[in-house]
């Protein structure tokens, strides 16, 4: 076990911790890489969902195919 430093505080933590004690700043940068993936594909499900009602209104066809991805991609980001 080794003690790092938090890069938000600067407080030394184990290498072992996932958080930070003092400020609760993941020490793990996955752990971040992987909260930001998830909102990004939060977001993009979200688009494509709004794409397929645009599509629906517009009666492009593509409605049935944009929702599903839409809502994949979205429940994808949720559980991230
Ligand atoms: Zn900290």
């Amino acid at each position: 076990m080794a003690l790092i430093q938090c890069s938000e505080c600067g407080k030394k933590i184990s290498d072992k911790a996932e958080f930070c004690p003092g400020c609760g700043n993941p020490t793990n940068p996955r752990t971040k890489t992987v909260k930001r993936l998830g909102g990004v594909y939060e977001a993009a499900g979200f688009v494509i969902i709004l794409l397929g009602m645009a599509s629906m209104f517009t009666g492009y066809g593509y409605s049935g195919i944009l929702f599903g991805t839409g809502f994949a991609v979205f429940i994808v980001g949720r559980l991230k």
